[in-house]
């Protein structure tokens, strides 16, 4: 049994903790390594390491942090496979996923290289006789960043880079569930000359999550997970007085208009419905067809279903993968049953797959549903696994209707070839993420990404320049040099 440790202050280690969680292959089911899960001694002794190196860091000047970032990123190239089969191994999607995932996460490092940019103020000369204005922005101190299972790479480098890169330092919570590559991540860091102390990894589940929420020196607090747990962390973050955003689930819509590339539209919902096992926030889980494109349109993505190839992440065979464990395997399967009870159609059944020799891992092949109804609770909840469902609307007003009343606001797509009736769908939809025949429309690092409504919790998205603005606090300073002095009790006015 591998035991998986905290990174704490430049060095692994397995803290004061006794308890512990299995961490699984998912496909084979094994639990071959456990992670280390922290007490309240684990989480002092990590942020009491980050308040010490916050001191020096936030000295740090804007070159040092510039050429360690730069050195990071080449790092994390150069260990991009290694850390694509440290993803597969432990969360089972296919290793080409798991490579496209360090590739998105290595973006926000190369964005962050440019911080001396992101972090100029601004400067007016003049606002008065004699007198400069301007603005520059400091670090707040210690943060956190909590992430969810389904990126242990990317959504955690969705944080900590910016954060540090602006002068901060970081204690990460990662996912239980597969926490080996954050450990690596951090050591890396520390290779390309990261001080101790700024980038700490402390494992541990809900007791964790909350002593770090709870905790008088943590300044700041960004979350990336489901939505009960999003609406926890910041209502208990921003009680205790902490800068927090809390990123939630999803319900992914993409809209298909009777002019679509209908077999173009096929393609990215199978695409976007079953990558990475449907275990991806961005994940298209329904899918809207409207007016008389259902037959065709269902027939189009149910043939693509049947072809796709169920197999562990590791083989290169493999389109998708198996599911993160097996107590997830078992809810998402019964929200298949739960459908075929509601009445929707079940086209394709993915229940009772199994790869020949990996009858223990943790599978559930692509499952397609026909017929859905907003009243179903394959339609009202987040499955999170390899269900895509279609419903089926009479007009454009009536996709948009629809979208817009769910609780959830991440992203969404439109499929058509007319642009008016794109730009209408873009202007008018509740959803932070759109995309315009593009199934999963995650902006690039030097843009900001986050979700409406219960997807999204706070009021800032996370990288490009609002991750900036959210791990930095901003000072305004109004200056003058006199050379003659005298009483003046007047309000200051300009002039
Ligand atoms: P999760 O909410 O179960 O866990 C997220 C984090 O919260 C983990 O670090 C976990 O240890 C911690 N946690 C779990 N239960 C807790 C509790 N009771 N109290 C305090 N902390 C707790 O999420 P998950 O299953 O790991 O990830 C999947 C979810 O994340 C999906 O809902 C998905 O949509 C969402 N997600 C959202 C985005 C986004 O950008 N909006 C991105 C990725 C994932």
């Amino acid at each position: 049994m591998t035991t998986i440790p905290h990174w704490i202050d430049g060095a692994r280690t397995t803290g004061v903790s006794t308890r512990t969680s299995p961490v699984f292959n998912p496909a084979t089911g094994e639990a071959a390594k456990e992670v280390v899960l922290a007490e309240q001694s684990d989480v002092d002794l990590a942020v009491a390491s980050s308040l010490k190196a916050a001191v020096s860091w936030s000295e740090s000047s804007l070159s040092t942090r510039t050429r360690i970032l730069f050195a990071y990123r080449q790092l994390l190239h150069s260990h991009r496979d290694e850390l694509a089969a440290i993803i597969t191994s432990e969360h089972g999607k296919v290793l080409s996923d798991a490579a496209g995932e360090v590739q998105r996460g290595l973006e926000v490092v190369e964005f962050a290289c440019g911080i001396p940019q992101l972090l100029k103020g601004e400067h007016s000369e003049q606002v008065s006789r004699g007198v400069d204005a301007y603005s520059i922005r400091q670090p707040l101190g210690v943060v956190a960043g909590i992430t969810p299972f389904n990126f242990p790479v990317m959504v955690p480098m969705w944080m900590f880079p910016i954060a540090i890169a602006s002068g901060n330092t970081f204690v990460l919570k990662p996912s239980e569930r597969d926490p080996s590559a954050s450990v690596r991540l951090a050591e890396l860091f520390s290779e390309a000359g990261l001080p101790d102390g700024v980038l700490n990894v402390l494992h541990g589940d809900a007791f964790a999550v909350n002593a770090l929420l709870d905790h008088r020196d943590i300044s700041a607090v960004s979350f990336v997970g489901s939505t009960p747990i999003a609406k926890h962390v910041y209502s208990r973050g921003t009680a205790n007085g902490k800068r927090v955003q809390a990123l939630g689930g999803a319900k992914n819509h993409m809209v298909v208009l009777p002019d679509a590339d209908l077999d173009g539209a096929a393609d990215a919902a199978v695409s976007a419905g079953y990558g990475s096992a449907g275990e991806r926030c961005m994940a298209i889980s329904v899918v809207v067809a409207v007016g008389d494109t259902g037959d065709e349109l269902v027939e189009k993505i149910a043939s693509r279903t049947r072809e796709l190839t169920t197999l562990p992440g590791t083989d290169p065979d493999a389109q998708m993968g198996p599911l993160v464990t097996g107590v997830h395997r078992d809810k998402v399967k019964s929200y298949v049953d739960a459908g075929e009870q509601e009445g929707a159609s079940l086209v394709v059944d993915g229940r009772g797959y199994a790869p020949e020799g990996h009858e223990n891992g943790f599978w559930l092949a692509p499952t397609l549903f026909d017929h859905v109804t907003p009243e179903m609770s394959v339609y009202t909840d987040e499955i999170f696994g390899p269900v895509l469902s279609v419903v089926r609307v009479p007009t454009f007003e009536d996709a948009v209707e629809l979208v817009n009343a769910n609780q959830y606001g991440n992203g969404t797509a439109v499929y058509t070839g007319d642009g008016l009736a794109a730009r209408e769908y873009q202007r008018r939809v509740h959803v932070g993420m759109v995309g315009i025949n593009v199934p999963i429309p995650v902006p690039m690092a030097y843009y900001s990404f986050g979700g409406w409504k219960d997807s999204l919790f706070g009021d800032t998205h996370v990288h490009g320049a609002e991750g900036v603005k959210f791990y930095t606090r901003a000072k305004a300073i109004t200056a003058r040099w006199p050379r003659q002095h005298g009483v003046d009790l007047g309000f200051p006015t300009h002039g």
